[in-house]
Parts: structure tokens; sequence; C-alpha cells
């Protein structure tokens, strides 16, 4: 019999298919197409972007040239821009409300090399990525038209990404997104009620019972949560109480980059098809607003969720997601996987 299961930080309910749950293979995982040819993204290419925001290069190498290790520049095709006399202007239309579309869109340039990919780079070329996420958020953080910013990476097609040259990307927005503000919500509420971080709660449980947990080491752990939307969801958490992303220690960079890497080579490995292709996902970072860095019920996360299923009607219709694969199988997966 399937199990309607909730997630215990949101009013957001899952559907697990719980008998002849679907192993990796039974996914098909299409190739990408290669469109190959020129990439704005690559080494020597850097005056056909927009000028970079921020670089971690080579010592005497000038901005906007080659001899980097990490680029963010801003997207050419910006789903929000900001200028520096942009001011929010809300306005009601009858009973509709607007507002100036201000915010930025800036690109996580990972790796130089055009064929990198987060599941070949080093620990230390991760720690840069990681870093430059934090960055940019310190950064944004000092203008106060900002309320939040979100990270996210989509990789391969089927996940949206439209340039194959491994990024990331960032959002900052004047507004708290809203799922971001229901899992505030929700977690105040739970706070309200035990006194304790229900993200708190949740890595104390799992970490006791090790059964849907995936990896983990001194200052994380990464784990498939009870309720996840896809197969082989992933969440990666700091096993202590941090709201904020932004106050990540250097020491804390490593082991992240460590457990990270380690889990999307896992999910890389357990979910390549038979011919060679890889799966296709995303993840997203969830932190504490900008204004709002320290609070006692919110605990900063990476989601990660590879796209092996379509969202229809069904889901769109009702919110509801359908997972064919159980939690506690995936994580068995993604534990026994020989890397
Ligand atoms: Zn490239
Ligand atoms: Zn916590
Ligand atoms: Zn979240």
């Amino acid at each position: 019999m399937p199990e309607l299961r909730k997630d215990p930080i949101i009013d957001r309910w899952v559907i697990i298919a719980t008998e002849r749950g679907k192993r990796p293979h039974d996914f098909v995982i299409e190739p990408d197409v290669v469109k190959g040819g020129f990439c704005p993204f690559d080494q020597g290419n850097e005056h056909t972007t927009p000028p970079e925001l921020f670089a971690l290069r080579d010592s005497g190498t000038a901005p906007n040239t080659p001899g980097w290790h990490l680029r963010v520049v801003n997207n050419k095709f910006p789903a929000l821009v900001m200028r520096p006399e942009d001011l929010l202007n809300r306005q009601g239309e009858g009973m509709f409300d607007k507002m100036n579309g201000i915010g930025t869109h800036e690109v996580i340039i990972e790796h130089p090399d055009h064929q990198a990919l987060l599941t070949t780079i080093t620990i230390e070329e991760f720690m840069l990525v990681l870093g430059a996420y934090q960055e940019r958020m310190l950064t944004l953080a000092q203008d106060p038209r900002y309320q939040y910013v979100l990270i996210f990476k989509n990789w391969g097609r089927a996940a949206g990404a439209s340039l194959e040259h491994t990024h990331s990307q960032l959002i900052g927005l004047p507004i708290v997104p809203e799922l971001v503000q229901e899992e505030i919500q929700g977690s105040k509420l739970y706070y309200k009620w035990k006194e304790r971080c229900v993200f708190c709660d949740m890595v104390r449980q799992e970490m006791q019972q090790q059964v849907r947990v995936v990896l983990e080491n001194q200052e994380f752990v990464a784990l498939c949560p009870f309720a996840p939307r896809s197969p082989f969801e992933v969440w990666i958490l700091p096993k202590t109480h941090h709201s904020s992303y932004m106050d990540l220690s250097d020491a804390s960079r490593r082991h992240l980059a460590e457990i990270f890497s380690a889990t999307l080579k896992r999910l890389e490995k357990s979910l390549l098809s038979p011919d060679g292709f890889r799966a296709p996902y995303n993840f997203i970072l969830h932190t504490a607003p900008l204004r709002d860095p320290a609070m006692p019920h919110y605990h900063w996360h990476f989601e990660i969720m590879p796209k092996l299923t379509l969202m229809a009607g069904f889901e769109w219709g009702s919110g509801f997601f359908i997972n064919p694969t159980p939690p506690e199988d995936a994580a068995q997966y993604l534990r026994e996987v020989k890397l």
C-alpha cells in the first residue's frame, strides 16, 4: 500500500510507493545533447560575458582576462535587474499588487575547464565554489534592498541548464521567497511548541536511526528526507544549529565540500544509466533571510533533487508529489554504491 507522508517542517504531503519501489536503473535517463561550439564561460572568452563581479584569480592577472579559477558575472539574460537608483516601488492595481522587478541574477562559473563537473573537481576547488556563494551573499547583504539570496544549480538540460559549462546561479531578491517563508513559519511553530529546532531534531533522530542517512562527517550529515518530493532527494545539513550560511567558517567549508562532493558522486554513480548518461539534477540552498540571520528555529541546508520524474497535472493541481522510491531504499543504494 502506498504511504502518505508529511514533511515535518511545512504542510507538504508526498505519496511514497512503498511496495516495488523504483530502483536506480528503472528511471530512463535521456542523453544530454552536447551543443558544443563557442562557450562564453571558457578561459579566453571573458570579454563575451558581462564584467566580473567577483573572481578568484592568479595574482597579477587583470579582471576579465584569463588566469582565473572561478568567476561570478551577471546573467546575460537576467530574470531581475537592479540598478543603484532602483527602488522597490510597490503598487496596487485594483486588487492586484505589483512591484518593480528589481533584484540581481548572477552566474557562478565554477571552473575554467569546460569539461569539469562538481563530481570531478578537487575538494579545494569545491571549497572555492562554496566560498563564492558566501562571499556574494555577504556583499549583497550590504544593500538594504535585498532581503534574500537564493543559490541554485541546474545541471543537465532536463533540469533547466542552458549552458553545459559547470555553473550555479544566484538570485538576489527584494522579498523572501514563499517556500522559504513557509519553512520559517513551520519551524517557528515547531519551536514555539517544543522549544527545539525542527532541523536539529531531524538530524538527531536520523543519526540515531541510521535508516535514511547517506553520509556523515564531523560537522555535516547527508540524508534522504522522510517525505522527499523526488526519488533520491538528498539534504545536507550542519549537525549543529546554524541558521545562516553566511556564518560558515573556513574549517566548516572544507567539511561541507567533502560531504557535498561525496554525495554528488554517489548520486551520479547510483543513477548512471547503462549507456553512461548522468542524471540531471537541481540543488538549492535554503538559509535565513539576509536581514534576519540569527534564528533559533531555522537551520540552513542544501536540498539536492535528481530530475527523474516529471511534475504532472496531479502534482501541479494538488501540491502533492508522487515519489516512486522510498527514501529508506534510496539512502541504502547511495550508501552501498561502489565509487
Ligand atoms: Zn565552457
Ligand atoms: Zn537547528
Ligand atoms: Zn528547505
